[in-house]
């Protein structure tokens, strides 16, 4: 990517977008494009192809999805699956028929097997069967992936596909019922503390763990391979360290000075036990994470809240 190449961020108002959009800032790359949902319905294909007419993009990061936590993939199952795949269908494929140079794929960590060997290795792809609670959006992710491979394999394109693990930081959905375990527990315990409340409802056993990546450290990773990568393996990007949904909820309760109580709501999912995702291969392709998990709570707290 030269610093003048033209780099189209699809969904830079989101939290990946946004980052991508900061760190694309930062290294000097001036010629940034975008459009808001409402200037473009990315799952209408005539106004993604008259888009692509128009802005002849370079590079492409596609960031633009539905997402959203346990109980929003487990409710909103059909327009998860719908939009996601039609987002993804229209932007790949108009960057093939435009001639985009290279196109970077966000995939998601819960698209393994639901009892995938930990950590998961990139290789587990399709070894099992899927969560059923995130299946149609992990379905969807899956034929995005499959899209950049076969683009690759029929028409010799650079569109490569990367595995975020659980993701948190600026810009990132609070909202109590639609929002990822990290933020979620951030809310609520700072409602708690402010209303003096004696306890806070937390989802599930407390027992799963998850895997948890500050979204500059992500935005870096892909910038990063966006310059040195090309290949059909979707890379795993995360910090290879785990925590159990306990330890982060006395850790977030910690660090919001909370001193109530704790109380499990075991009516609601625990979703996949682990996943833990295997980090040797973006390391053998020189990145690793640099934000520690308590030094990104903090800050992500101190920005939201304080
Ligand atoms: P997942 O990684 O796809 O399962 O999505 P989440 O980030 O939504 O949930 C991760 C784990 O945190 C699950 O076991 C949830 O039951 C648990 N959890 C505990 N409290 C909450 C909460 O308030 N919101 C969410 N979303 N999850 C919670």
């Amino acid at each position: 990517m030269e610093k003048d190449s033209r780099i189209y961020v699809a969904g830079h108002t989101g939290m990946v977008g946004s980052a991508l959009v900061r760190k694309l800032k930062q290294e000097g790359f001036k010629n940034l494009i975008f459009r808001t949902s409402s200037e473009l319905d990315l799952t209408e294909q005539q106004a993604v192809k008259n888009f692509f007419e128009e802005e002849r993009p370079d590079y492409v990061f596609l960031a633009a999805a539905k997402v959203g936590g346990i109980m929003a993939n487990n409710t909103y199952r059909g327009q998860f699956l719908y939009e996601n795949l039609m987002i993804q269908n229209n932007v790949i494929h108009q960057s093939y028929v435009y001639g985009v140079k290279k196109l970077l794929f966000l995939a998601s960590s819960c698209i393994y097997p639901k009892m995938a060997p930990q950590p998961i290795k990139e290789e587990y792809l399709l070894t099992g069967k899927l969560e059923p609670t995130n299946e149609p959006y992990a379905i969807a992710k899956i034929a995005g992936l499959k899209m950049c491979e076969n683009y690759n394999r029929q028409y010799g394109r650079d569109f490569i596909s990367v595995m975020p693990t659980n993701l948190y930081g600026p810009n990132d959905n609070y909202d109590p019922e639609t929002a990822h375990v990290l933020p979620a527990l951030l809310g609520k315990f700072h409602e708690a503390k402010e209303q003096n409340k004696p306890s806070v409802e937390v989802w599930g056993t407390g027992a799963p763990k998850r895997e948890f990546l500050h979204v500059d450290d992500l935005a870096e990773a892909c910038l990063h391979l966006m310059q040195t990568y090309s290949g059909n393996v979707s890379v795993n990007i995360g910090t290879g360290e785990d925590i159990s949904i306990k330890d982060l909820a006395d850790l977030i309760k910690k660090t919001t000075s909370y001193s109530g109580e704790i109380s499990w709501d075991t009516t609601k999912p625990d979703g996949t036990p682990r996943k833990l995702l295997d980090v040797a291969l973006i390391h053998s392709l020189g990145w690793k994470h640099s934000i520690s998990l308590k030094e990104g709570i903090r800050t992500v707290y101190g920005e939201r809240f304080l």
